[in-house]
């Protein structure tokens, strides 16, 4: 076991990073992080922050001297670099799970498989794959570049005819994936977390509201049927163990009117979705990653009182400085992961609350954000 006192070693220096080392600090751990960044929100927290690119192995190969255990908080990160450093420390999740989940492709394949539900999907490499393709799917479809993507960039959804050449001429990558469009009813994921051992914990379902295709408000417990829950938590579980998964994992489903799941994205590390634990569970999504790459016993998922977050984008700020005091007066928490530079669409930080019901907790946390700017929000649960 890699315990208190140790080093732990972080490539990526954003928000997750950020969170996983608060809960590192906590436990006595040391932190250095790894990134090109600097004053990153990762390295206001750590003990060091390495500012460097990815690519200079050598740096990295010191970097990986440097500390006990090494994770990430971003899969972006190439796969020589992390091939590197686990010729000097352990790494956790493994390499081989980082350059499947950092291309849909490749994850695509994985998943279909290993016969885990996936909408159907087709490799693109010229505009004549891309008609071809979408003839099998129909319209609407989808197609993403197959490598760098999230939060809906790098895609464009194909509505009819005219829309197959802009949308390839748009992407203009070397490789992208067709996907067939799914109607779905809701959006759910399931962060789990699994350890050398095999121990496996999971924090259930949560219900994911998107605007824009980014995630704009989770909450937990998830309304969906019994048994929707159990295959979704059957999935996530599968596919930790095909991966022999050691860290915190989180699989993205499209849940469809017909009860069915469909995987969309799996992201080896801690998600978005999974910030409301910080607050609510037990142990929370980070504290399970530094538990499970540390060789130490999984925490306990409990969620104390149903609960919800906000993101706050930096939309928020673009009529001067949002107003903090008006928004946690409501009973909200507020999260910020200092960064300096608000840009639309860009993660600042999330506001999460708890109450005796969803509904509640839904309700504190739009009402807090819509008070950082005085516009009102008017959605309800995941409408
Ligand atoms: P992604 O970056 O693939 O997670 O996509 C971001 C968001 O775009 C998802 O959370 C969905 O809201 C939407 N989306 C992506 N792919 C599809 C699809 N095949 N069908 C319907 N909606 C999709």
């Amino acid at each position: 076991m890699i315990g208190p006192n140790s080093t732990i070693g972080i490539f990526g220096s954003g928000q997750l990073g950020r969170m996983l080392a608060i809960e590192a600090r906590k436990m006595g751990f040391r932190v250095a992080c790894y990134s090109p960044a600097n004053d990153s929100p990762t390295g206001q927290i750590a003990d060091r922050e390495i500012s460097a690119p990815y690519e200079d192995l050598e740096k990295v190969r010191q970097f990986a001297e440097s500390v006990d255990v090494v994770t990430f908080e971003f899969e972006n990160i190439p796969a020589k670099t992390i091939e590197e450093a686990s010729r000097f420390a352990p790494v956790h999740p493994k390499g081989e799970i980082l350059y499947i989940t950092q291309n849909r492709l490749r994850e695509k394949t994985f998943l279909f498989g290993n016969d885990f539900p996936v909408a159907p999907f087709y490799k693109i490499t010229t505009l004549a794959d891309l008609e071809e393709a979408v003839e099998k799917t129909g319209f609407p479809c989808v197609l993403k570049t197959a490598g760098f993507g999230y939060d809906g960039k790098g895609q464009s959804k194909i509505n009819s005819k005219e829309d197959i050449a802009p949308a390839f001429e748009k992407l203009d990558k070397d490789e992208c994936v067709l996907e067939a469009f799914v109607d779905f009813e809701k959006e759910i994921s399931v962060v789990c977390a699994r350890s050398e051992s095999g121990d496996f914990v999971h924090f259930g379902v949560f219900e994911n509201d998107h605007a824009n295709h980014i995630l704009d408000v989770s909450f937990a417990p998830g309304a969906v049927a019994h048994n929707v829950w159990e295959e979704a938590v059957e999935i996530a579980r599968g596919i930790a163990e095909k991966f022999e998964y050691v860290g915190t994992m989180c699989v993205e489903f499209f849940l469809q009117k017909n009860e069915e799941l469909i995987v969309n994205e799996i992201a080896p590390r801690p998600h978005n979705s999974g910030h409301l634990t910080f607050d609510a569970a037990v142990a929370s999504q980070f504290e399970q990653q530094l538990r499970a790459v540390c060789g130490m016993p999984l925490g306990s998922t409990k969620l104390v009182k149903p609960v919800a977050m906000a993101n706050l984008l930096g939309d928020l700020w673009m009529d001067g400085e949002p107003d903090w005091s008006a928004a946690i007066e409501s009973g909200a928490k507020l999260h910020l992961y200092g960064k300096n530079e608000p840009r639309p669409g860009r993660k600042m930080g999330h506001l999460t609350a708890m109450a005796e019901t969803v509904e509640e907790a839904v309700a504190i946390v739009r009402e807090a954000r819509s008070r950082l700017t005085g516009i009102k929000e008017i959605k309800g649960i995941g409408r």
